[in-house]
């Protein structure tokens, strides 16, 4: 076929072996029309605006058109769902298109839920418009955030109906990232005791995306502790701006370090270390809090999977060990450091960071709203105007008097490692976003679309790149929930 502009696939996933895919073409989807693109993603992976404008780009993007080189394939992968082993699971409902090459890297595309895989498991290989939505805004808003993630590309909506809770439309979302490969990927052959092939995979992604382990004594080993260390900075990330992944079994976890599979995830609001985002999770296995020890309990599983290539059980261990929780406290302690004003370190600063999680415990103020508000603050208040100077925060509580105290505990904090106030907030301000992908906002932009109007989506994606920055026009996006959305639920359906 001819696309204007066609960019060309390769695809560096195929040259594997069959043994780790199925190859086979993306199911057509009727009436394809295009909902949303992000022309960031468009930009970095060298799609030509005549390609965007164009019919075919729907075509292309729902899987009905193969550009040319594409060699489609779904990929077989295992891994832990909730903590118990569920043994093969694999591209059910994503196609991997091939990858483009250019000076930004190389970008590999997956279309998700362009229809039935070998391993769909009776599932019907399809995402409905109101995930691809979520998953769609999700990305590119933790890019925005500054955060490792997959990114995506756009969505394609089409007629076909979908059985969920009710009926609901077919949408496809074409996610970018350099490489999809899972924890699950290894945990695959390992179960099957099938050495060679987990070498080949381990090869694979060495050779691919992380050349330097080559020169470590054991590459293998190297290869898990960089896994390790990502996962930790990426975790550390999440807990930072109150995201909550929902879905946390291996399956989900990107060799890369990377943000995979958004599904029922969830940003903190009224601020509950125990609140669960996912409607499936009855036993709570990942709320906010469980985040940093569930990371580390998926990269045992890794390591486990590892351990026929590393040889030694402790080695595995300690690559993980020696690794993830580093890289998860010193990210994190950086990262919080930064939302309180902390200008350098002090070594109390972690009783500090801990005592002011259990005063948001306690209280429950909304996560991004208090961390956005304590940024207006000045360091030095006097007593008579402390009511008003002190009002952006103070309102977030019903108890005002906890909240002057604990306020009073930050000023002293902050009395220690003086920092001018304008230099302070501005630092606090690129540390605390003021606008996060609410769940009342994807919401709000589903229920236009649903009826036809896309313009939601878009306007939202545009107020997401730039999370951290005061935009004006978009002040309604930073609000608390309105009582409509208090009922609001997400589960793994979608
Ligand atoms: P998830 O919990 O969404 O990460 O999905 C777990 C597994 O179920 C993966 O292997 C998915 O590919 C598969 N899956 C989820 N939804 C569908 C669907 N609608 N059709 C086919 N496979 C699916
Ligand atoms: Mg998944």
């Amino acid at each position: 076929m001819n696309a204007p502009a066609s960019p060309r696939f390769d695809n560096s996933f195929a040259a594997l072996p069959e043994a780790f895919y199925t190859r086979l073409a993306p199911q057509p989807l009727s009436n394809p029309h295009v909902v949303a693109i992000s022309d960031e993603v468009a930009g970095l992976v060298g799609l030509e605006a005549e390609l965007l404008n164009s019919p075919e780009f729907a075509e292309i993007f729902a899987g009905n058109r193969l550009l040319p080189g594409s060699q489609p394939l779904a990929a077989v992968y295992s891994g832990h769902q909730f903590g118990v082993w569920a043994g093969q699971l694999g591209d059910g409902r994503a196609h991997l298109l091939g990858g483009l090459r250019n000076e930004h890297g190389h970008w590999e595309i997956q279309l998700k839920g362009a229809g039935r895989t070998p391993y769909s498991r009776g599932a019907d290989g399809r995402a409905v418009l109101r995930s691809s939505i979520r998953e769609f805004l999700c990305s590119e808003a933790m890019a925005g955030l500054g955060i490792p993630t997959t990114r995506a590309l756009c969505i394609v909506g089409g007629d076909q109906a979908v059985r969920r809770e009710q009926i609901e439309t077919a949408a496809v979302v074409a996610r970018v990232a350099p490489g999809f490969v899972r924890f699950g990927s290894f945990e695959h052959w390992a179960s099957r005791d099938r050495q060679p092939e987990l070498k080949q995979l381990a090869d694979y992604v060495i050779d691919t995306f992380r050349p330097a382990c080559r020169d470590a004594a054991n590459p293998y080993a190297a290869l898990l502790a960089d896994v390790a260390r990502r996962t930790g900075e990426m975790i550390a990330h999440w807990m930072a701006v109150g995201f909550m992944h929902g879905v946390m079994n291996t399956d989900n976890m990107s060799i890369l370090g990377l943000t995979l599979d958004y599904g029922p995830f969830g940003f903190m609001e009224a601020f509950d270390p125990g609140h669960i985002c996912n409607h499936s999770d009855d036993q709570g296995r990942y709320t906010y809090r469980n985040q940093p020890h569930i990371g580390q309990w998926n990269l045992y599983r890794l390591a486990d999977a590892f351990l026929p290539l590393i040889g030694r059980p402790a080695q595995c261990k300690a690559a993980v060990d020696e690794h993830y929780g580093p890289a998860f406290e010193g990210r994190f302690e950086q990262l919080m450091r930064a939302k309180l004003g902390l200008r350098d370190g002090l070594p109390d600063d972690e009783n500090f960071i801990g005592e002011t999680f259990g005063f948001l415990q306690q209280h429950r103020p909304d996560f991004t709203l208090f961390f956005r508000s304590l940024a207006k603050l000045p360091a030095a208040v006097d007593r008579e105007n402390m009511a008003k100077t002190d009002a952006p925060l103070r309102d977030l509580f019903v108890d005002r008097s906890a909240c002057d105290t604990w306020l009073a505990e930050w000023r002293a904090r902050l009395a220690q490692t003086p920092w001018p106030d304008a230099e302070r907030q501005a630092a606090m301000r690129a540390a605390s976003p003021k606008y996060v992908l609410r769940n009342w906002l994807a919401e709000v932009a589903i229920r236009k679309a649903k009826s036809g109007d896309f313009s939601e989506v878009q306007r939202l994606l545009t107020c997401l790149r730039r999370p951290y920055d005061e935009q004006p026009e978009f002040e309604a996006y930073a609000a608390l929930p309105p009582d409509w959305a208090n009922g609001l639920a997400v589960s793994c359906s979608s």
